[in-house]
Formats: C-alpha cells, structure tokens, sequence
C-alpha cells in the first residue's frame, strides 16, 4: 500500500539504452564519445556523430519524466537537429524536460566497449556532459569480456538512467506521461 502525503514530491527515474556500430573500414569516421573527440580511434556510424553515451542519458531524461524517447523529440520534425552533436542533443533535451515542469537530480552512463581507454579521460567527459545537462552526469565504462558484439569490436552500447523531480505546481510535470511515439534515429 503506498502513501503520499500531498507535500512530498516523489523522484521518478528513467532509463535509456542506445547502440551505434563502428564506421567500415571504407568509411573511416571520427569517434564522439561521451562529449569528447578520440583522436586516432575508430569513430562510429549513424546520421548524428554516433555519441551513444550522450544519446542514452538524453533518453532517459525523457524516459524519467514519461514524455517519449530521441524520436519523440528529434525526429523528422526537428531537421535543425539532423546531424547534431550528442552534447548538443543533451542540453536540448535537458531544456525540454525543464520545460516540461522537471527538475535534473543526476544521469548516470555506462558504456560497454573493448576501446577507448576511458579512466583517462573520465573526468573531462563527466564535465561537459553535465555541463551540457545542467546536472550531474557520470559516466563509467565496462567490457563485455569478449561476449557479444561489443565484445568483438563491432560496436558500442551505452545504458543509462536519470532521476528527475516534478517541480510543484506545474501543469506539465503533474499531467503525468504524454504518449510516446518510438522512431529510429540517427
Ligand atoms: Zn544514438
């Protein structure tokens, strides 16, 4: 049985998965990888820089406050996002979900890949990507000892979740879930 007096404001969390394969050897691409440029590293596929740890925590931002995914906000419609950054996809969607009447607690990232070497660098990501959120964003990395297609080096995934608080008295926050229409992206 829960119970809620009327002036506690309860977090909600939300999670996001995203994956992007290696560019092919004839199309070499940069890699962007948690807000940062690899030099000399295999970059990654897709229409956007291919940043899927950016990509995972702007999905669970939406995903915390129930109001879609990266299709819902940067599909078709949006053609000025075609293409972005993964940072640049980040602050938008944290200016949505502001918008939408939520405040950012923290998003947590972990990525799953054989490369780059993250320790290094792991603080310098950390702080664009939060930032980017206007929030705490840490990231931490794992391999898939040698399982799977992360483990054979075809690709990067990257999971991660966000905790959000309805600001009191906004009409957005309180409505609840808007519907949510999944779509690919780039
Ligand atoms: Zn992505």
């Amino acid at each position: 049985m829960t119970h809620n007096p009327a002036n506690m404001v309860l977090p909600r969390s939300g999670i996001g998965i995203d994956v992007h394969a290696f560019a092919p050897e004839d199309d070499p691409q940069p890699l962007w990888l948690g807000g940062l440029f690899w030099e000399g590293e295999q970059g990654l596929s897709g229409h956007s820089d291919g940043d899927c740890v950016a990509h995972a925590a702007a999905d669970a931002l939406f995903s915390a406050c129930g109001i879609g995914d990266l299709g819902t906000h940067f599909g078709t419609d949006r053609p000025e996002f075609a293409g972005a950054s993964g940072v640049k996809l980040l602050g938008e969607a944290a200016r949505i979900v502001r918008a939408a009447g939520f405040e950012i607690g923290n998003v947590a990232v972990q990525f799953v890949a054989n490369r780059p070497k993250f320790g290094p660098r792991r603080e310098e990501s950390q702080r664009v990507l939060s930032d980017a959120a206007g929030a705490p964003v840490s990231v931490t990395a794992t391999t898939s000892d040698g399982l799977g297609f992360t483990g054979r080096g075809e690709g990067i995934s990257a999971v991660a979740t966000a905790l959000v608080y309805p600001l009191a008295g906004h009409e957005a926050a309180a409505s609840g879930p808007g519907p949510a229409k999944g779509a690919p992206h780039g």
